[in-house]
């Protein structure tokens, strides 16, 4: 393809959250690549790659009106095979947080996306700013292996009461989806704490714990960008992470200061 190609790696399910990275990479690129492939290095034992959705039809119809020139949608004979040359997530920023939670899941991620890289060949690649952990590393990745790819992050989308969208968010019960929404609250009240003056990154992690007392919290964590964490607030150099469980499903969102 001459001209320059933007890419969109994702697993498919496609919301607006996808269509926003997509939309961005339609405007800025001469070309837009979408994959959709549910990556099995990146689900642990016992995770739901069985259960992961799947819509295939419907994200080929979406890929079409936003108008991505062409979807990738492997196999996974085709994209992994035996005794490979491996590639693993950096020792700290792979294995704190979602990698201490979900051991070995940036090692399926970076795995995955520098293959999809090598397949794509792109000039820029979209990912979610709401995969905080997962971008860092991949724009670690970029740069500590000098590839001629630029990492674009994009803003969070939501739905209207805050709940950011993600293709999980199809397992949630109503009731469990309204207690859901404590996460994007809490966020939302850190941010209106720092906007006063509090730094104390303990006293902010409390409050966001009281508002999601309902839910069963992982973690809440605030970190710098390489995600150090922070024992007061660095404006524009923190970002405050959650992760929790409401019944069955594992949600995660952050808030970039
Ligand atoms: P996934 O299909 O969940 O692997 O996501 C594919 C890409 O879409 C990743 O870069 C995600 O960070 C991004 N993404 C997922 N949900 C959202 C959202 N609500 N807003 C913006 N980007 C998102």
């Amino acid at each position: 393809m001459d001209g320059s190609v933007g890419f969109v790696p994702t697993m498919g399910a496609l919301h607006r959250g996808h269509l926003s990275l997509i939309r961005r990479s339609v405007e800025e690129n001469d070309h837009t690549v979408v994959s959709v492939f549910v990556n099995p290095a990146q689900f642990l034992p016992g995770e739901d790659l069985e259960a992961y959705p799947r819509r295939e039809e419907a994200d080929a119809k979406i890929c079409e009106i936003a108008g991505v020139d062409v979807l990738f949608m492997p196999e996974i004979s085709s994209m992994y095979g035996s005794d490979e040359v491996k590639l693993k997530a950096p020792e700290y920023l792979g294995y704190i947080l979602e990698g201490n939670r979900r051991p070995g899941h940036f090692d399926g991620v970076v795995r995955v996306v520098m293959k999809l890289f090598g397949l794509v060949g792109p000039k820029r690649a979209y990912f979610g700013k709401k995969d905080a952990q997962q971008l860092v590393i991949l724009q670690k990745m970029v740069n500590d292996l000098f590839l001629p790819v630029e990492i674009v992050p994009v803003d969070t989308v939501r739905e209207e009461d805050g709940l950011a969208l993600s293709s999980r968010n199809v397992y949630l019960t109503p009731e469990e989806r309204r207690r859901a929404l404590s996460i994007s609250r809490s966020l939302k009240s850190a941010s209106r704490l720092i906007m006063a003056g509090e730094y104390d990154c303990a006293k902010i992690a409390e409050h966001m714990l009281g508002i999601m007392r309902d839910i069963d919290v992982e973690y809440v964590r605030i970190v710098d960008r390489s995600f150090r964490p922070l024992e007061r607030v660095e404006i524009q150099n923190s970002i405050i992470l959650v992760a929790a469980r409401v019944g069955k499903t594992r949600l995660i969102d952050n808030l970039w200061i």
